[in-house]
């Protein structure tokens, strides 16, 4: 484990290094306990760089063999080993020479995760961002890209399948019962996308034929007996391809492209160089093990890794400061990918809801930063939702600005001009530049600047003048160490919507740029003058979340009810009503509380009666318009003094109030949504199972509504209907027998299932109230729970401490404590899990004070423990800055 050394890493200090690394031959004899590492590197030295300048090498917790130089052995007078550096103080005179270096590695004692290691018996690696010097001492940085050829040795029956970067360039048998095989990569790549796997795995194959007619061989790898379970898998990656040589002209490079699924994984996946690397969870499905929502996951993750091979692969990031450059950007392909394979208006509201959930406490809380950070202490610690989401929706603002034609032209032009290359945001943005001749300088703050802006936004009418007004101030909030905030390019786009729904013409406008339905706010205050405007129109603001900020809007409640029934938006028209449920909400919530704010339960539920029968809209889109503000979202919109247990009771509350006022209507239209036919997990068939288990969760709370649940539990033939059954009953029903005893059936059936007994973990750890973190700590002694393995964790740990609002916030404390000890406990083993683990007090100085001194406290105690992983370190040190 890397304790902390406090080191700060800065962006202004980046230089390039001395040396560089231009071909890299690896060989690997696998052993558990002690793998063989042979480098051989061809090192070159940079030009202007003094003769025999010290050569220094990355390691992290490595032991050395041996090292020689153009073949002869270096004596330990030439070179410092230690286990994190290798320094060769006086390199050769000679501008090119040849480093070898042999480690020895123990896979199979590697918990971290990182590096190479063993996941139920198969070698697998970890690379990104600093895994590499694990394996050997190298310049472990993303601007050396090097040409790998990689052999692996191994014995043959314990790895028949033997795979690395690129293509297959040789294989055989050697003696004692091992064999070999040789993986060449012809495009140079930095280290951090080297992989290897070898084990016993079963194979789906298939191909593909590009644009140009080159055949490639697809290949998906899993554990032998589930490759039935892949096909889904294998059909996004089709897809994923067509859809890059479509939408952005990228053709595949190798004649191979791989995808191995491992149970024990940190992340999601990992989009190595021909051999993607995939947590099983985002490869293996079927109807009766995945829901619509991991269909859905497998899809956008498959492809994500994917498109990486243009916009991370073959350009990569000069330094991790630019980790946005290929994520942000890798992030906005998916989602497009998946909006255009789906629902474009249901996959922007789910991401939108993704981003307020995860990026907006990010950014409004200590641990806020800017899309492209200064500074770090631990670089594991920033592959955040601020980096992945919000460095999307950047590229998208990109995308509105320039117009789709302008953006894909600078996307043509990136990938022209920096191919082969390790680039910069800078370089990213000059190219949009370049293409449309408009200055970014302003726009270019949104990679600088951390946090959310606000724009407060009051329209005035006059009718005699025929004017329509709108005055916009925009504000961005003060974040850790960035207390004054420049003023931002904000791409607003809107809409006047007139009283029959359609949309207002008007003759003129002045005070801001207006360009294709978009307001470009540069200043601080900004007042919009629309002339020829007779009547008043509704302003419908922020259409299809043109900019990731929050809006405070003087709107009159009569405007956000027409705009939530009439708004020809999608986006929009969601979030008219999303805003009015929030608002009552919240407004129920200070009642609890004692103050006295209207809420408009009736108006609401007539709406949602309305909304759940239009036939009009997709039943995906009726799904999530029906779906309350979960009790983080309320929370996130009070801002402070936070009583979850009252957010709670005003949610119930509301949610019964709905449920009564449409119980027929709700009842017949849940009839009619039976699923009829085989299964199929296309967007039209999930979404109609999501409004049904959505009706399904209101219907539950009337009476007789927890034998309705059962009920949908037995007769359910697919995981979504199952799991959504099982979420009502111990949710809605917590405590009943029928909770009891369906939790209990679906253990017996899938209690072997490692993957589907993490939505059995979940859906407990999500149970609110009081008495969960008693259940949960129970379950950490569940058979098949373990502290070792990340998914498990992620699904019991990480879904109590970040989803379970009341549970984990109970008023005592003890939820925080049993996070305290458990955040330590996974931390031995695995530090990067443990310190993703803590971010989920991040919001703690939200709470209302008794809970807030309670979880300081848990804080402390985490910071307190002795040899506490730089991961982990940093994240509680920021948290409780
Ligand atoms: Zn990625």
């Amino acid at each position: 484990m890397r304790t902390d050394t406090g080191h700060v890493f800065k962006l202004e200090d980046y230089r390039p290094s001395d040396y560089l690394i231009l071909e890299t031959s690896l060989v690997f004899r696998l052993s558990p306990e002690a793998t063989r590492v042979t480098a051989t590197l061809t090192i070159e030295r940079r030009d202007g760089v003094v003769a025999s300048a010290p050569l220094v090498l990355d390691g992290d917790g490595l032991t050395l063999i041996r090292v020689a130089i153009d073949g002869r052995e270096l004596q330990p007078a030439d070179f410092l080993a230690t286990p994190d550096q290798l320094t060769i103080s006086q390199a050769p005179a000679a501008p090119r020479f040849q480093l070898l270096i042999e480690t020895e590695v123990a896979p199979a004692g590697n918990e971290t995760l990182m590096g190479l290691y063993r996941s139920s018996s198969v070698y697998c690696t970890q690379c990104e961002a600093e895994g590499f010097r694990r394996i050997t001492y190298f310049l472990d940085r993303p601007d050396i890209l090097s040409v790998y050829t990689v052999r692996i040795e191994a014995k043959l029956d314990e790895a028949p399948l033997l795979l690395s970067n690129g293509n297959p360039a040789g294989s055989g048998d050697l003696a004692d019962g091992w064999h070999y095989a040789v993986w060449h990569d012809p495009f140079p790549k930095p280290s951090y996308l080297f992989a290897l796997v070898a084990g016993a795995l079963g194979k789906v194959a298939d191909s593909f034929v590009t644009l140009s007619g080159r055949t490639v061989e697809l290949g998906i790898y899993v554990e032998p007996g589930k490759e039935w379970l892949a096909g889904y898998a294998m059909d996004a990656l089709k897809r994923s391809m067509k859809w890059d040589e479509e939408a952005f002209g990228r053709e595949y490079d190798l004649d191979v492209f791989n995808i191995v699924a491992v149970s024990d994984f940190n992340m999601g996946a990992m989009e190595n160089k021909g051999l993607n690397i995939f947590n099983d969870k985002y490869v293996l499905a079927d109807e009766e093990t995945a829901t619509d929502a991991d269909f859905a996951n497998i899809e956008a993750i498959i492809a994500h890794e994917y498109f990486h091979n243009w916009t991370g692969n073959r350009i990569t990031c000069r330094d991790w400061f630019q980790l946005c450059l290929k994520e942000g950007l890798t992030v906005f392909r998916d989602h497009e990918f998946s909006a255009d394979q789906r629902s474009r208006a249901v996959k922007r509201i789910a991401e939108v809801r993704t981003l307020r959930a995860h990026q907006f406490p990010e950014d409004q809380g200590p641990l806020a930063h800017p899309v492209r950070p200064r500074r770090y202490r631990e670089i594991n610690n920033f592959y955040t939702a601020t980096v992945y989401e919000k460095g999307s929706e950047v590229v998208r603002m990109i995308r509105t600005i320039l117009g789709a034609e302008a953006f894909r032209a600078g996307m043509d032009l990136y990938f022209e001009r920096h191919d082969g290359e390790a680039a910069t945001i800078e370089d990213f943005l000059k190219v949009f530049e370049d293409v449309s001749g408009r200055d970014l300088s302003q726009f270019a703050l949104w990679y600088h600047q951390a946090g959310t802006p606000n724009l407060t936004v009051s329209s005035t009418h006059n009718p005699a003048a025929r004017e329509f007004t709108l005055e916009i101030e925009q504000s961005v909030p003060p974040t850790p160490s960035e207390s004054r905030k420049r003023l931002m390019h904000i791409p607003l786009a809107f809409g006047l919507v007139g009283a029959d729904g359609r949309p207002v013409a008007y003759d003129g406008v002045e005070g801001a740029t207006v360009e294709d339905g978009v307001i470009h706010i540069r200043k601080r205050r900004q007042v919009v003058r629309f002339s020829g405007v007779a009547e008043r129109p509704a302003v419908s603001l922020n259409r299809g979340f043109s900019a990731p900020i929050t809006l405070s809007v003087e709107q009159k409640a009569d405007d956000q009810f027409f705009l939530a029934g009439h708004d020809s938006d999608s986006f929009s028209r969601w979030q008219a009503f999303n805003t009015l449920l929030t608002d009552a909400l919240i407004a129920a919530f200070r009642q609890i509380l004692g103050g006295k704010e209207p809420v408009y339960t009736a108006r609401l539920s007539e709406l949602a009666g309305k909304i759940a029968a239009d036939e009009a809209l997709e039943p995906a889109y009726r799904a999530l318009a029906l779906a309350l503000p979960g009790e983080a979202d309320i929370a996130r919109d009070i801002g402070k003094g936070i009583d979850p247990d009252a957010i709670l009771t005003a949610r119930e509350a509301l949610a019964l109030a709905i449920a009564k006022a449409n119980g027929q209507a709700f009842s017949s239209l849940y009839d009619r949504l039976a699923d009829k036919g085989p299964f199929s997990p296309d967007a039209a068939s999930a979404g109609r199972r999501a409004l049904r288990n959505i009706l399904l969760d209101y219907l539950a709370l009337l009476p007789e509504g927890t034998e309705l649940a059962a009920r949908h539990f037995r007769s359910a033939t697919n995981m979504t209907d199952r799991a959504a059954a099982l979420t009502v009953l111990a949710h809605r029903h917590r405590g009943s027998p029928e909770a009891a005893k369906a939790l209990a059936d679906f253990e017996a059936k899938y209690g072997s299932d490692a993957l589907v007994m993490d939505k059995w973990f979940q859906i407990q750890a999500g149970v609110p109230g009081p008495q969960t973190v008693e259940t949960v700590r129970t379950l950490t002694k569940h058979a098949g729970f373990s502290m070792a393995n990340p998914n498990r964790v992620r699904s019991l740990v990480g879904t109590f401490s970040s989803a379970n609002q009341t549970g984990f916030h109970r008023p005592d404390g003890e939820g925080y404590r049993f996070f305290a000890e458990t955040v330590l406990e996974v931390e031995k083993r695995n530090p990067q899990v443990a310190a993703r683990l803590a971010t989920a007090l991040r919001s703690w100085r939200s709470l209302e004070p008794v809970r807030q001194a309670k979880a300081r406290e848990a804080l402390l105690t985490i910071a307190g423990a002795e040899n506490l992983s730089a991961d982990l370190r940093d994240i509680v040190e920021r948290t409780l800055a």
